[in-house]
């Protein structure tokens, strides 16, 4: 991203995502404030815990209706995310809970969302793709992981979402849901 970008209000920061309902982010926050020091990091505000899926960028009005237009076409089945796994992005300090192996349905997911999106000019990231929703950043060390039955998310359907950078951190926006169907 150029400085230009940061600068200009008719782009919008965009990115794809599964969107938990407010349960399951609640009680995954919940999980996350227990495995954190009082110090130690800073967990993920509730409505802001995620996944994502392919991340655009600075948008222009006319990129996001080929996005949109591109998202409409890719054809997935519903899918039931397993989180069984808790990790550590040790350089970037984030904890994050997780799918230990990624279904299928969710792998072909984003191939077909990345696939689909490169039209419009989005380049996918060239790291393999972890199934992870960022519980907690700025973590020093860390924390022991607890006991966690898995927890069986049903994901319904995937997010368009603008993402605001305020004072007080990000702050997200869902703009279009497609269904899984
Ligand atoms: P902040 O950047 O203010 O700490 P954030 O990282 O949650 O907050 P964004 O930077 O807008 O917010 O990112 C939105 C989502 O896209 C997050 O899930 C983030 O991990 C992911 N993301 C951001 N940049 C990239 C990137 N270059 N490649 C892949 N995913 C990214
Ligand atoms: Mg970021």
């Amino acid at each position: 991203m150029s400085e230009q970008d940061v600068g200009t209000p008719a782009l919008k920061r965009l990115f794809f995502a599964l969107w938990p309902e407010v349960a399951l982010q609640e009680a995954l926050h919940r999980i996350a404030a227990t495995m954190l020091g009082p110090v130690d990091g800073r967990c993920t505000p509730s409505p802001n815990i995620h996944l994502t899926l392919a991340f655009l960028g600075p948008v222009s009005e006319e990129a996001r209706g080929c996005y949109e237009t591109a998202a409409s076409g890719v054809r997935a089945e519903p899918l039931t995310l397993t989180l069984d796994a808790f990790g550590c992005f040790r350089r970037s300090g984030i904890l994050w809970v997780g799918a230990g192996h990624a279904p299928a349905s969710l792998l072909a997911l984003v191939r077909g969302l990345s696939e689909a999106l490169r039209n419009c000019g989005y380049e996918p990231d060239q790291r393999p793709f972890r199934a992870h929703l960022t519980l907690a950043r700025r973590l020093r060390r860390c924390p022991r992981f607890p006991e966690l039955l898995p927890v069986d998310w049903p994901v319904r359907d995937f997010v368009l979402v603008e993402s605001h950078t305020g004072p007080r951190g990000a702050e997200y926006e869902i703009l279009r849901r497609w269904p899984l169907a």
